[in-house]
């Protein structure tokens, strides 16, 4: 993981914020090359989960709702973790994963088995932020940042099912920021305290519930490979009783061997009609389906939910390879080039010739209307090439003597180095194609 919090910060992906106050711990701001690679994570979960769907639509619900649609929900009671303080080195510790923290003062142990410790009983913890809405700050203006997206979505389902003229099974998909006020944040991007979740939340008639969850595990596992997850490093584990939210009646993760140990990448679960339910008996409008049969019933929900950060910390970390090249050390992110922040690099081999110059220019002019590519002509080629490959640039175009006289240039593949001619006016075609071909990660699965 270091490996990677160094190249994110070095290259300008991911900075820590405010770091000219001392930074704020386990938060962090996205550079450049942090902020492309999110928009392509974000915009390719979009295309496969409501853009190529005829069965899902999106909405976008405040992240401030009302405080009664947070109690109905049973996060106020229940959206807890058991937090636990250690009295010697006064750190702080969910009690349910002390056997993976570390004693403060001794890292070897976990908390609890040094013979310093002294562990205070768990006490449950809200991870709720709260906040205060208008000029007063009583208990009459007390509100919630959104934990989950998912609540924005169930107070909207009669206003869906009745201007999107939806029946079961449907769905409704929101991106957006949430906020949890963690125990124990950490692991770089892993576990923070403000993340951006993508959530999906599919209303089906309660006897198809098992079925659509098997559904969608299935269908989600097949997105992270398609965006270049290996299969090895990934894995479904189905939660036992003592694990499941509170308002589940079975849930499944999909796992990812980050550099942790075995993690939830995402977590898919069967709701059952518990939010719908607990919505209708606080708010007195009835969350249901009525068929043109006259038959009712409130629909069970099967969730995926997922985080842009575990998905780009996964990306990153599965894509991150080292290896030497004619003597040479390379850093190379293999990403899936859909993923990747910067699609092509355009390099004039000698940054010193104007023709040369002229003609990079206008193939980076003609190239940057389609896709995001990058124009470089500072420095020895290999180093060029070694910056593109840092940040994962899939292909570079180089234009060189011979394409002063014959208008062709090099294509260079980051995976496998290897170099073909292209005529220049082919180039953007090509590009267009290379970036829709399927893609596996080089690296042994
Ligand atoms: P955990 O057990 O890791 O705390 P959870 O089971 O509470 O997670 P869910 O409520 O299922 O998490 O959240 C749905 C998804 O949101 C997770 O699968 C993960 O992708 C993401 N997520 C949850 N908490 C965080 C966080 N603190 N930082 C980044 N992503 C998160």
């Amino acid at each position: 993981m270091d490996k990677i919090v160094s190249l994110c910060r070095r290259r300008g992906f991911v900075f820590p914020s405010s770091e000219i106050y001392g930074g704020l711990g386990s938060t962090y701001d996205y550079g450049h090359y942090g902020v492309l690679t999110k928009n392509n994570i974000r915009e390719l979960w979009f295309k496969a989960m409501v853009q190529e769907r005829e069965d899902i639509v999106a909405i976008d619900s405040a992240i401030i709702l009302h405080p009664r649609v947070w109690e109905a929900s049973g996060h106020v009671s229940g959206f807890t973790d058991p937090l636990v303080d250690c009295r010697t080195c006064k750190l702080r510790f969910r009690e349910d994963q002390l056997g993976v923290s570390a004693c403060g003062r001794k890292p070897s142990k976990h908390p609890g088995e040094f013979s310093e410790c002294d562990l205070t009983e768990a006490r449950q913890f809200n991870l709720m932020f709260t906040t205060h809405v208008g000029a007063l700050e009583d208990e009459s203006s007390l509100a919630y940042l959104r934990p989950e997206t998912a609540q924005g979505i169930f107070v909207n389902f009669k206003n869906v099912l009745q201007i999107a003229r939806r029946k079961p099974p449907f769905g409704i998909a929101q991106i957006g920021k949430a906020f949890r006020n963690e125990i124990t944040p950490g692991n770089f991007l892993f576990r923070v305290r403000e993340f951006e979740l993508m959530e999906m939340e599919y209303f089906v008639p309660p006897d198809d519930a098992a079925r659509w969850h098997e559904y969608w595990i299935k269908e989600r596992y097949d997105w992270h490979v398609k965006y270049g997850l290996r299969e090895s490093q990934l894995r479904i584990r189905e939660h036992d009783a003592s694990e499941r939210s509170h308002y589940s009646s079975a849930t499944s993760d999909i796992e990812y061997l980050y550099p942790i140990g075995w993690s939830e990448l995402e977590g898919v679960a069967n709701r059952g009609d518990y939010d719908l339910t607990q919505h209708t008996k606080s708010s007195g409008t009835k969350l249901e389906y009525v068929s043109d049969g006259g038959e009712r019933y409130v629909p069970h929900v099967i969730e995926p939910a997922v985080s842009i950060e575990r998905i780009f910390v996964a990306m990153l970390v599965d894509a991150y390879d080292e290896e030497v090249i004619a003597e040479r050390e390379r850093t190379v992110l293999r990403l899936h080039p859909a993923i990747a922040p910067v699609k092509a690099a355009i390099l004039p081999l000698i940054g010193k010739n104007d023709d040369m110059v002229t003609r990079a220019r206008s193939l980076y002019d003609e190239l940057r209307r389609r896709h995001v590519v990058e124009y470089d002509d500072g420095g020895a080629i290999g180093r060029r090439y070694r910056r593109q490959d840092e940040i994962g640039t899939p292909f570079a175009f180089t234009l060189d003597k011979q394409t002063l006289e014959d208008d062709t240039v090099t294509v260079r593949d980051r995976d496998s180095l290897a170099q073909e001619r292209l005529p220049i006016a082919g180039v953007a075609d090509w590009l267009d194609d290379a970036l829709e071909r399927d893609w596996r990660s080089p690296k042994a699965d």
